[in-house]
């Protein structure tokens, strides 16, 4: 029997509000330092084409790193296993954006969602299109209908005005051969495709590509093979929130990725995504709010993968 996801939806976000306060918008990227903090927004999109939303669910907001689970989506159809030369496969137990590890793994990045890994990825995309950032754009439109859905400029300027991290890992990894393009060129692509700007209704349409077995639901077209998208939805599970992934499965259960942004969208295979925007986060970078929300609806609904 399907919940009663508007009442569900109205009784969570009753019972989250103690939580407001209790974390911290992201300030290291200035653009984003600006965001109020008690923006709130809560979307539901079914297979089956149901949606359901809640407060700022329609109002776009920077994705951040949810970002690198398209531009992972887009390298793997590209490059299918011969990826996993260049990026592994395991948690990192470290900070998004932490250097100590790639030194080790002597620029192996540890997994496609720290920061290391996704720049690698990026600069995949790089070797492949001649335009990147209008290919990341165009797989975004293609997944939501959704055709102004846009990078935000000030905010891709900001973070790369203070991306001294970002630059670090990528003239690193370069150092060990395992980036192919300029550092600059690959920087530039990765800030902007973190700066894009979407609401939680269009993260959660365009992730019903990963609950529906690689094939976009309202136009049926096949995306990614079904191994693809269970192989995709493994790595959100395992990596998808970085240091805090384990405590993620346990209080939630699901795939999924966040944004210091304060975006999460999390997936239930053949049924659903479901995307929270809540801009304070936790000292993993992870949302205090969208973590909550999630668990509270997999609790509340029974529905998870476990
Ligand atoms: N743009 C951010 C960074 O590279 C993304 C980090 C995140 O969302 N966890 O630092």
């Amino acid at each position: 029997m399907t919940p009663n996801f508007p009442t569900l939806l109205r009784e969570i976000a009753e019972a989250v509000k103690s939580e407001f306060g209790k974390g911290k918008v992201a300030n290291y990227i200035p653009a984003l330092a600006k965001v109020p903090p008690n923006k709130f927004g809560i979307a539901i999109e079914t297979i089956r084409g149901e949606q359901y939303h809640l407060g700022d669910a329609m109002e776009r907001f920077s994705i951040q790193s949810i970002s690198k689970v398209f531009t992972l989506a887009m390298a793997f159809r590209l490059e299918r296993k011969n990826l996993w030369k260049r990026v592994g496969l395991e948690p990192s137990g470290n900070p998004f954006n932490s250097l100590i590890q790639l030194e080790y793994e002597r620029g192996i990045p540890r997994n496609p969602f720290i920061n290391a890994g996704a720049l690698v990825v990026t600069d995949i995309l790089l070797e492949h299109f001649a335009g990147p950032k209008a290919a990341i754009l165009d797989f975004i439109h293609t997944l939501t209908g959704q055709n102004d859905i846009q990078y935000d400029e000030e905010v891709a300027r900001s973070e790369r005005e203070f991306g001294y991290t970002n630059a670090a890992l990528a003239n690193f990894i370069k150092s060990h051969g395992n980036i192919h393009n300029s550092v600059e060129a690959v920087l530039d692509v990765y800030f902007h495709q973190c700066s894009i700007a979407m609401s939680c209704q269009e993260l959660a349409r365009a992730f019903l590509l990963f609950a529906n077995h690689g094939v976009v639901p309202a136009t049926q077209e096949r995306l990614l093979t079904s191994s693809q998208s269970k192989r995709l939805n493994a790595i959100m599970l395992t990596c998808g929130f970085y240091d805090e992934a384990g405590e993620f499965a346990f209080a939630v259960g699901l795939p999924g990725k966040s944004g210091v942004g304060g975006g999460i969208v999390a997936i239930i295979p053949g049924e659903l995504a479901i995307a929270v925007w809540s801009p304070e986060l936790n000292e993993h970078g992870n949302s205090v709010l969208g973590i909550k929300v999630l668990e509270m609806f997999t609790t509340l609904t029974g529905m998870s993968i476990f």
